[in-house]
């Protein structure tokens, strides 16, 4: 796929699917994530980059400046084919109805 899909009921950016790295700075004691995948002190995009093969798309510091999370996407992930949100999935669902499709691949609870 390339570019940005698009929601089709407004149009909006579909979210992209991202991951996050949590990050243990080494020289700040009070910060403290047992499950962070990365113990290191970052500062920079850069210095995150080097923690991963996908993209560093953001970047999350504490006080003094040490990144304590980074958000990495694969540059192919996104939350939906089609919509931006389940509003706009339900809108799209009650115009199709409206319409009059009737779509009947879940069986009918008996
Ligand atoms: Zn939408």
């Amino acid at each position: 796929m390339t570019g940005n899909p698009k929601c089709i009921v407004c149009g909006r950016a579909i979210k992209k699917r991202v991951e996050t790295i949590w990050v243990q700075p080494v020289s700040d004691s009070a910060a403290s994530f047992p499950g962070a995948r990365v113990k290191a002190d970052l500062r920079t995009r850069a210095d995150c980059q080097r923690h991963s093969n996908h993209q560093v798309i953001s970047v999350s510091k504490n006080r003094s400046g040490l990144v304590t999370a980074f958000n990495v996407w694969d540059g192919q992930s996104y939350h939906c084919e089609f919509f931006c949100t389940n509003s706009c999935a339900m809108d799209q669902g009650y115009a199709s109805a409206r319409h009059g499709d009737r779509f009947t691949w879940k069986e009918r609870a008996r």
